[in-house]
């Protein structure tokens, strides 16, 4: 007979955070659970350059994972992918259905923007992976339908039982729940609870979990009691209504997956109401792209709702202007571009530029900036200083309106912390946030009585 020491050192999980750093990056963790053994997210890291951007696989031995499990397609959880599954190609890869129909197209784009840097700033190790690896992958990701049990069994005839469980945030993003030994573990992955304009809010499963592992995006952010979704796309449109009018042109920088699509629906319906005066509205890249497959997995599944109709009806057109530091378009547009961040050499970067010195035109974001980047930096710059698009180069006065719509699609931290302890877990492990956001919920989850909160340093493993 087994000792219960030996009985729970068997069911314990063995941890690594495969992500260098605390912080929101590489999102990557190896899970050691009985005799199986799996990643749980392959992302590359959004601000660092070359392999440094990458998990460090080298913590786990080539050839040994039985699952590659992906909660959505943002590049911090997928970007990493074809290099794992070079060095384990006897990996199931498993993501949602919606995932699935996203995965290699957003990975075909992160390789296309590798060769373009490899290029522009010289970095020599780009691509990090070839379009040749994406077309063997492509075939090898088994799809997951939400709230469906899959049973896989190991050599020595042990069960696991994975499910995914749909998290709002983005398209096909799930919350992943593995069952082990009549132990039951749940990743969030990135969720939000709320509904979003195309997308519902997270419906993961209402039981106890004897491990939780969850996302902290949000922890340094107090929430604020005034805020309601709605109202805030509300302002946006209130705001691109205003600018029109004036005779201005409005940027809405937004992110491809995801955002962008959402943008054009918010539009489109303000448009009808006649909320939004009739103009031009154009929209360029990746996520013009996107739109197509949205509405595939609009019609096939509930994880988006979303139909291409929206682009005839709003009229929207592709980008062909090329656009001049100081020279706003002739006659008042809406502009939906990529990148979100307002990164150097994208649509909105340029459109950004046009704008800046016209008083009557706006730049409205709507998703979070990182403070490196222009974006952020535009946002905390302040109206009349001068800004400096290093990139074109191109210095100018601020007189554009800068609007920042809190449209986030990441749950509030008193949403995830009900979340945490409703689920009444033995342990609760941080990820997926800065040092601040961790600390956060590190301390409010002892004030709530619960002892066992762990905040894995990278690189080492802990038994959970
Ligand atoms: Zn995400
Ligand atoms: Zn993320």
């Amino acid at each position: 007979m087994k000792t219960l020491l030996e009985t729970e050192f068997i069911a314990g999980m063995k941890l690594t955070d495969l992500n260098t750093a605390r912080d929101i990056g590489a999102n990557c963790l190896y899970v050691e659970l009985g005799p199986f053994r799996l990643v749980m997210d392959c992302g590359m890291h959004p601000k660092k350059i070359g392999r440094q951007a990458l998990p460090d696989f080298s913590l786990i031995p080539d050839g040994v994972l039985d699952f590659i499990l992906v909660t959505h397609c943002h590049l911090d959880h997928l970007g990493a992918l074809p290099v794992l599954f070079r060095r384990q190609p006897q990996a199931l890869v498993l993501m949602s259905q919606a995932s699935q129909a996203l995965a290699a197209r957003m990975l075909r784009n992160s390789c296309n923007v590798m060769k373009r840097q490899r290029e522009e700033l010289n970095i020599k190790e780009y691509p990090l992976f070839t379009m040749g690896e994406i077309e063997l992958l492509e075939p090898k990701i088994m799809p997951m339908a939400y709230a469906r049990s899959k049973h896989f069994s190991a050599p020595n005839g042990e069960e696991i039982e994975i499910s995914f469980h749909m998290a709002g945030h983005v398209a096909g993003a799930a919350g992943i729940r593995l069952v082990y030994k009549h132990r039951k573990i749940f990743f969030t992955g990135d969720v939000q609870f709320s509904a979003q304009q195309t997308l519902e809010g997270a419906q993961f499963p209402d039981e106890n979990f004897d491990t939780l592992v969850m996302e902290t995006t949000r922890g340094a952010t107090p929430r604020d009691e005034e805020f309601d979704r709605e109202k805030e796309l509300g302002h946006l449109v209130h705001a691109v209504g205003a600018t029109i009018s004036g005779g201005g042109s409005v940027l809405i920088p937004a992110f491809a997956l995801g955002r962008m699509q959402e943008i054009l629906a918010v539009l489109n319906t303000a448009r009808k109401r006649g909320e939004i005066p009739e103009c031009p509205v154009y929209a360029s890249g990746l996520g013009m792209d996107l739109v197509d497959y949205f509405d595939t997995i609009s019609r096939k599944t509930n994880a988006v709702q979303f139909r291409r109709n929206v682009l005839q009806e709003l009229g929207v057109r592709s980008l062909r202007q090329n656009f001049k530091g100081g020279q706003p378009p002739g006659e008042a547009a809406i502009f939906v571009l990529g990148s979100g961040m307002l990164v150097e050499n994208t649509p909105s970067y340029a459109c950004a530029a046009a704008l800046i010195e016209d008083s009557r035109s706006a730049i409205c974001f709507v998703g979070y900036c990182d403070p490196d980047t222009p974006g952020g930096k535009l946002m905390a710059a302040a109206h009349g200083e001068t800004f400096s698009f290093d990139a074109l180069p191109y210095n100018a006065r601020i007189r554009a309106k800068i609007q920042k719509f809190d449209l986030s699609g990441h749950a509030d931290r008193e949403a995830l912390l009900d979340f945490a302890l409703k689920c009444d877990p033995r342990a609760i492990v941080l990820t997926h946030g800065d040092p601040d956001s961790r600390d956060w919920f590190l301390d409010e989850l002892a004030i709530n009585g619960f002892g066992n909160t762990i905040d894995p340093v990278p690189g080492q493993w802990t038994l959970v």
